[in-house]
């Protein structure tokens, strides 16, 4: 099994959270495809004729992208790749691009799963961050989306907004709910370098005070528990710290990660992994354009070595309620890192995890702590 990601690389403007890599200028799109063409073909062997299983349009906002531009792709991948028949193919789209004819020419090329950038379903915390949709608009979204006979639809919430409160966020979720959604992904607001949010607080500006004073780590964590109160009493159930779907629903795409499948990524920015070397394309849309058409590099390489493999696992790993598959640690790198987790394993608080099936497992009270513990488990930490 194997996993194709593609990066297009625009937004119509950029959200206050984000520190993706994205432009706001439309002007290079055609020469973008045009070389993300060429990237498809150049890579043509990797995959050495795996399956692919996966299929993911993420970004940016890929719902920018005439769905002509598109359809080229789609072309290109069939033509150079192996592809499954029951694929799983997501595209992203924000609210205010999710229209009708759109998600159905969508739908006319293999498309069979939407994820959808909701955030929230409240005007005034859209508005903080720096959204360009409305709740409307998310509503009329979903309700497009089971239109154009898409029956996969995975949203997105961000929690742990002081401004919102926690009123408004059992509001949120209320209506999240209530839609006809098969997966939801939560994340909590946090400050990444880069981000808008970051630099109006490292420049003291006048907002600075509000931002620094709209997040809160207790804040995130009553949401969280809000959360799973709700969810307990829903159709979803957790399968990852931020992810839950319906049983049968969880994403393909993101478990190819977890399972250190080998996946492709194409476009600015987009990370590989071939099983061994790690792949980095250039995080500009100019000079991947400019050294795909001089046929020059446009990515960096880094090789693994069997510790970073091993870390990459327990950090990718003990997030997912499957947990950390033992006797793999065993099978993949030995008796040295099996020994290691196992006695670091034995220093945990018992009321963190739980061992079944050889599969290590965190608890509700372990996940609260996951970063902690993830360090405790990393081989270097004992370096
Ligand atoms: S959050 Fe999504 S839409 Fe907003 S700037 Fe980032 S990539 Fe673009």
């Amino acid at each position: 099994m194997s996993a194709i990601y593609i990066h297009f690389p625009y937004c119509n403007s950029k959200c206050r959270y984000c520190n993706f890599y994205s432009e706001t200028s439309l002007n290079t799109r055609k020469r973008f495809i045009q070389a993300l063409l060429k990237e498809i073909e150049l890579r043509a062997g990797e995959l050495q004729r795996e399956t692919v299983q996966t299929i993911y349009f993420g970004g940016g906002t890929p719902s920018l992208t005439p769905t002509e531009d598109m359809a080229l792709v789609v072309e290109a991948l069939k033509h150079h790749f192996k592809i499954a028949p029951q694929i799983e193919f997501t595209v992203e789209i924000n609210p205010e691009q999710a229209k009708f004819d759109y998600l159905r020419a969508l739908k006319e090329l293999g498309v069979n799963r939407i994820s959808m950038g909701v955030q929230s379903f409240n005007d005034r915390v859209l508005h903080f961050l720096g959204r360009r949709h409305t709740a409307q608009q998310a509503l009329e979204g979903i309700r497009h989306i089971r239109e154009a006979q898409i029956d996969n639809i995975s949203i997105d919430l961000i929690y742990g907004i002081i401004i919102r409160g926690g009123k408004e966020w059992l509001h949120d979720l209320e209506v999240a709910l209530s839609q006809p959604i098969q997966h939801l992904s939560a994340y909590a607001l946090t400050l990444e370098e880069n981000s808008i949010l970051y630099k109006e607080l490292a420049q003291k500006k006048p907002s600075a005070y509000q931002v620094g004073k709209d997040m809160d780590e207790n804040i995130a964590l009553g949401d969280m528990n809000l959360l799973l109160e709700k969810i307990a009493n829903s159709p979803l159930k957790r399968y990852e710290i931020s992810n839950f779907a319906i049983p049968g629903y969880e994403s393909k795409h993101n478990s190819a990660y977890w399972d250190s499948t080998h996946y492709l990524g194409f476009g600015p920015s987009a990370h590989s992994f071939d099983g061994e070397k790690r792949y980095w394309n250039v995080p500009s849309t100019e000079a991947y354009c400019e050294a795909i058409e001089a046929g020059e590099s446009y990515f960096e390489v880094e090789e693994l070595s069997l510790t970073d493999h091993y870390n990459e696992r327990v950090l990718l790993t003990i997030r997912t309620t499957k947990g950390i598959n033992l006797k793999k640690i065993e099978e993949h790198f030995g008796v040295a890192y099996h020994a290691h987790i196992m006695n670091e394993i034995a220093l945990l608080n018992k009321a963190w995890y739980q061992i079944e099936n050889d599969h290590l497992i965190l608890t509700e009270a372990g996940i609260a702590l996951t970063d902690h513990i993830t360090i405790q488990l990393l081989y270097d930490s004992i370096m």
